[in-house]
């Protein structure tokens, strides 16, 4: 083997009940959809040839520094606790610490079962490798906190769900993935001295400034109200927001049965399992907020003083939904045009959303038309005369505003993975045909620039081609 990936591993000298050391399952036949050489080359990894990318990535080789293990943790899953989730066909292979000085894991996804792959089968099959592998490259072209996708490896076996389907290893790159249920699971188990190092761990590894676990939780609130607030900006629904998959880094993770909405409607659903709407596109902002009272739940098992501890953790989560509704008002005033927002700005943002959502526009294209002006927007609205005195108000706003256009055209994409055009993408690569999945990569890397030939991928679905159901990425 020529690659040469320069692992600084640390999760695996942390104690042993965090982890269970677990080498990935052959597969028959990889062979490399894809490897994305300029994360590659951030990462420090260098020698690559396909042949060894293939048999690397899909796990029959284990390269040199690596020690490959799956990680504990529990989770609330739409609401109810699962005391023990942990990787059921992913592996840690271990760590590098990047370019800019960053520590990053990198995992294998779908390498074969795990002592916690409980009654699955420790596989990923194409369709939702494939489906990470685009949106989270395009989320972090989109500007995003995201994990992000390092290869795709076709495993040339056949993996069983409803049928047969072509089984593929995807491997991810994160920050870490230390998330709200790997806390709650030492926690719930009254493991105080793991919460403890785990806690030490967490700080040194994303917050080597915080004082405290007051000061620690107000962090990755911060992060994530950010982070969710920017999904929403975007039209981005996560689809699956449990505890487990919810991270302190404030990066997006886990793209199972997410989608982009197309048509304008806050109470947009995708996932098939989430059949109450938990997790649906307004309701993110919600249920963050609870996620986050799950994290002080686990954090106060650190507290000498509970009581106190209950109190001032309360206080912090109740003080989220205003964090979220500013970080909501600077997004969406930057797509209308306007760097610094007040709060009467909010009704001019609400007020259009509205006719959007009673028009039934579409999210991404009104947006982008709106930074080549009212008259070409008009056309994205249904309802002109709203859409007229609206757009009087905008530009009676936007007179205060130094360089609305250039601040539109940054904040609102002209591309964004459209699920049909995934879905599609999907059907294609099952039949062997893998260039639609490179020509959405390839577009989705500049979503904010106009491109040549890519005019296709900016419209929505026809009613025959509309997705209204995404499937977990099981
Ligand atoms: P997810 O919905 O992908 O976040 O996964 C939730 C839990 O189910 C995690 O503990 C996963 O490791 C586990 N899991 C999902 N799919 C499989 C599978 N095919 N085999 C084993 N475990 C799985
Ligand atoms: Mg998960």
């Amino acid at each position: 083997m020529t690659l040469h990936v320069p692992f600084d591993n640390s999760y695996s000298r942390l104690p042993d009940g965090f982890f269970v050391r677990q080498a990935p399952t052959p597969v028959s036949a990889p062979s490399l959809v894809a490897f994305n050489d300029a994360l590659a080359e951030d990462l420090g990894i260098s020698g690559a040839e396909d042949a060894d990318l293939a048999a690397l990535f899909a796990g029959n080789a284990v390269p040199d520094g690596a020690e490959p293990l799956a990680q504990l943790y529990a989770g609330h899953q739409f609401g109810s606790f699962n005391p023990q989730l942990g990787d059921g066909r992913a592996l840690l292979l271990g760590e590098v610490i990047d370019r800019s000085g960053t520590r990053r894991d990198i995992q294998l996804k779908g390498s074969g079962p795990t002592p916690f792959s409980r009654r699955g089968d420790g596989r990923a099959w194409l369709g939702p490798v494939l489906r990470e592998y685009v949106v989270s490259e395009a989320m972090h072209a989109l500007g995003v906190p995201t994990t992000r996708a390092l290869a795709a490896v076709r495993s040339g076996d056949a993996v069983l769900r409803e049928t047969a389907l072509p089984g593929a290893v995807l491997t991810r790159v994160a920050a870490s993935h230390i998330r709200v249920g790997t806390f709650q699971v030492f926690s719930s188990r009254g493991q105080w001295d793991a919460l403890r190092k785990l806690y030490e761990y967490t700080v040194e590894r994303h917050d080597p400034a915080a004082t405290d676990p007051h000061d620690l939780f107000e962090r990755v609130v911060a992060r994530q109200a950010a982070l969710v607030a920017q999904w929403m900006s975007l039209g981005f629904i996560h689809g699956v927001m449990n505890t487990d998959n919810c991270t302190l880094s404030g990066e997006t993770i886990d793209y199972g049965p997410c989608a982009f909405m197309d048509a304008y409607a806050p109470d947009t659903v995708f996932s098939s399992i989430d059949r109450y709407g938990r997790y649906g596109y307004a309701a993110q902002a919600d249920i963050i907020v609870w996620n986050m009272a799950q994290l002080a739940t686990a954090l106060v098992g650190l507290m000498p003083d509970q009581d106190a501890a209950i109190a001032r953790f309360t206080t912090q989560v109740h003080a989220m939904p205003d964090l979220i509704r500013a970080e909501w008002l600077t997004r969406f005033a930057a797509k209308l045009g306007i760097a610094t927002p007040q709060p009467e700005d909010a009704a001019l943002i609400a007020d259009l959303l509205d006719l959007m959502h009673k028009g039934g526009s579409d999210f991404t294209n009104t947006f982008r038309a709106l930074s080549d002006g009212p008259e070409v927007a008009r056309d994205q609205i249904a309802d002109r005369d709203g859409f007229a005195a609206w757009a009087a108000r905008w530009q009676a706003r936007l007179e205060t505003q130094p360089d609305p256009v250039a601040l539109m055209r940054r904040t609102n994409p002209v591309y964004i993975p459209r699920n049909h055009r995934i879905e599609e993408m999907i059907t294609a690569a099952v039949a062997g045909d893998d260039a639609p999945f490179h020509r959405l990569n390839a577009v989705l890397a500049r979503p904010y620039d106009v491109q040549a030939d890519a005019e296709d991928l900016t419209r929505p679905p026809q009613p025959s081609e509309r997705v209204t159901a995404t499937f977990c990425g099981t």
